[in-house]
């Protein structure tokens, strides 16, 4: 039976970068060896390199200003990465949820971080809106995609100080204006690779502002420097990252994904309008086009979860098992997730509502 993977992360790949990978395991480049075993110095793997960084590039329309750096250690890593290169004295996060959070704890460890906003009274359904953003800080902290709650930044916002994205989980889903970000960053594993490699794209121009010493790895500069070769990088996961961009571009890059991505949220939100079984708690105006979850109706709500779970998997339905802060079911809908998939689950839960009534 085909599978139709909606898992959160890490999520589904596009089929040819998967084959790709398997045959740079086995050989690569013709060389009679192992992608995997060949040093990173090696002209062949500084192609991968540049050729991610430049298909990026292209992908995001990176201006000059911004260098893009693939670093191990994940978006988790970047949470205390980035204050120690930004903070002197005080930052803002924007409390959207559950990595929001996460990242804020670890700023806290480094100067005075303010929470701006804050979505926990309705347990994380909306995007705070409208906020004061204080001009004394030195950066300020968004979640744009919130994986969990599945809530997203629609647009880029506005902000008087550097701005700081994670975009671990929305990277590519949609346009974004690269230069109104000092930086934005996130693992790859949610919608651009596999896990294993962090992506970075930062303003040059604001680094070095910080009174602290920077040990060498846990310094931007060090890496821009480097370019992204100051130690080993993730070689594996680069390459696949590279193979899901060439992808990505093959099919008319971020505009087209976009509109894509349009179609297929419309497709499964307006299922989960539609069906009397189940209903969505994000508000209308945030909801994800990445992470859709969902939950049984009122009337439904003695039902146990794992009776669609079960059905779902028996239509070959993979990674629909709500996170436990929200309960129910979360479709994730990633780049590489095909609409058809998207219609299974939608001609799924139609099935299911009949079997029910
Ligand atoms: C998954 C996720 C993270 C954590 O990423 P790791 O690479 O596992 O550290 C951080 N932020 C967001 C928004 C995520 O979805």
């Amino acid at each position: 039976m085909k599978k139709h993977n909606f898992s959160a992360g890490p999520c589904i790949l596009p089929r040819i970068a998967i084959e790709n990978a398997a045959k740079a395991i086995l050989d690569f480049n013709g060389m009679g060896l192992s992608l995997i075993e060949i040093s990173h110095r090696t002209k062949d793997f500084e192609d991968v390199l540049d050729e991610a960084t430049a298909l990026l590039t292209e992908l995001l329309d990176i201006p000059a200003t911004h260098k893009v750096l693939w670093l191990g250690g994940g978006a988790s890593t970047q949470f205390y990465f980035v204050p120690f290169n930004f903070m002197n004295k005080k930052a803002g996060y924007v409390n959207t949820g559950v990595w929001a959070k996460k990242a804020l704890k670890e700023a806290k460890l480094f100067g005075d971080a303010v929470e701006v906003a804050c979505s926990e009274d309705k347990n994380n359904t909306y995007i705070p809106k409208g906020f004061n953003i204080p001009l004394d800080l030195d950066y300020l902290h968004i979640t744009t995609n919130n994986t969990i709650f599945g809530t997203q930044f629609k647009e880029d916002i506005d902000c008087p100080v550097p701005l700081i994205a994670d975009m671990s989980s929305d990277i590519l889903s949609r346009k974004v204006d690269v230069s109104k970000y000092a930086l934005i960053y996130g693992g790859a594993q949610k919608n651009m690779g596999p896990a294993g490699v962090t992506f970075v794209i930062v303003n040059e121009s604001m680094l070095g502002k910080v009174d602290r010493k920077l040990p060498s790895m846990i310094n931007y500069k060090t890496h821009i420097d480097g370019g992204s070769m100051f130690n080993t990088p993730p070689v594996f996961p680069i390459f696949v990252v590279k193979e899901t961009l060439k992808w990505l571009k093959s099919i008319g890059g971020v505009e087209a994904m976009a509109a894509i991505n349009k179609q297929k949220a419309d497709l499964l939100y307006g299922e989960i309008e539609r069906n009397e079984m189940f209903s969505c708690p994000v508000e209308v105006q945030d909801r994800s086009v990445m992470n859709v979850p969902f939950v049984y109706s009122d009337k439904y709500k003695d039902m146990e979860p794992t009776a669609f779970l079960n059905f779902a998997k028996d239509n070959g339905m993979i990674g629909l098992k709500g996170h436990r802060l929200v309960g129910g079911f979360r479709a994730s809908i990633y780049n590489a997730l095909p609409l058809e998939s998207v219609q299974a689950l939608v001609d799924c839960m139609k099935e299911f509502e009949q079997k029910c009534k």
